[in-house]
């Protein structure tokens, strides 16, 4: 069965989410667990905390089927110490944060060199972060997505992925997330069944699809190869429909969240209903 849902706002807190995405009929969703502009945030409370497990519980979400995102603003693989130090701080917490409300992922943005230390050396560093931040929680898994390789952010191949994940101590608590957009503007065709086929055998060649935990489905303002990251709606940008009906069909990706990321939020309803149509 495939679990469509959204990234929905949190606004008012945590325990709104759920709600919000029951009001666009999902069956899955994302939510920053704090403000992701900000580098700081209060702790979560015990109210907050019951109040989104009853919620969720109360609107058939499993904790399998919520994503969360980290902020924007964590560099796993920051090229310097006061920066690295900060982001791993943050990431952690956040870490917790799933922890607490009990959830089994956190899905982030690997990170950027910033053309001060070698894609290499990154790689190296976001690895290392992952380590410490899973040596200090238990339960939450770290789900890695993949770039669109706008400026210096890393992981807009799935070489470079699967070169952070061998530097994971602990496999059982490290997957993927992929962006459907990010991975068309990256360079992998995804437009007709032919060509989607192709890019998710290299993706299981080169990472395995083990790993793959969650899918962040989105159109693209911009086309294959651009290395820019502009999400469109369902339909209105360059991926066309296709991809989606192939992706419906595909039982790789059930048992999984399927997020919109999508730019027009008063669509999400329709396009979730949508999806659901693709189904054969
Ligand atoms: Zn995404
Ligand atoms: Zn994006």
């Amino acid at each position: 069965m495939k679990y469509i849902g959204a990234h929905v706002s949190a606004g008012g807190g945590v325990e709104n989410a759920p709600l919000n995405a029951k009001g666009i009929g999902a069956k899955a969703f994302a939510l920053f667990t704090k403000n992701q502009k900000q580098w700081n945030a209060s702790p979560l409370t015990d109210k907050s905390i019951e109040a989104f497990k009853k919620n969720c519980a109360d609107n058939g979400f499993i904790p399998e089927m919520i994503l969360p995102h980290d902020s924007y603003l964590i560099n796993l693989g920051h090229p310097e110490e006061e920066g690295l130090t900060k982001s791993r701080e943050a990431f952690t917490d956040e870490m917790v944060r799933c922890e607490q409300l009990g959830l089994k992922m956190l899905n982030f943005h690997p990170g950027s060199h910033l053309n001060k230390i070698s894609p290499t050396e990154c790689l190296k560093r976001i690895a290392e972060s992952i380590n410490l931040a899973l040596e200090k929680t238990t339960g939450v898994t770290a789900v890695i997505e993949n770039t669109a390789g706008q400026g210096t952010n890393m992981g807009y191949l799935f070489e470079q992925i699967a070169e952070i994940i061998g530097q994971v101590e602990d496999h059982s608590r490290v997957g993927v997330c992929i962006d459907t957009c990010h991975t068309f503007t990256s360079g992998y065709d995804l437009r007709n069944k032919e060509v989607f086929d192709q890019t998710f055998a290299k993706f299981d060649e080169i990472i395995g699809w083990r790993y793959l935990r969650a899918i962040h489905l989105n159109d693209s303002k911009k086309e294959l190869a651009t290395r820019v990251d502009r999400h469109h709606s369902i339909g209105q940008g360059f991926l066309g429909m296709e991809i989606f009906e192939v992706l419906m069909n595909d039982p790789h990706f059930d048992e999984m969240p399927i997020i919109l990321e999508t730019p027009d939020e008063t669509l999400w309803a329709e396009e979730i209903r949508l999806l659901y149509s693709l189904v054969r």
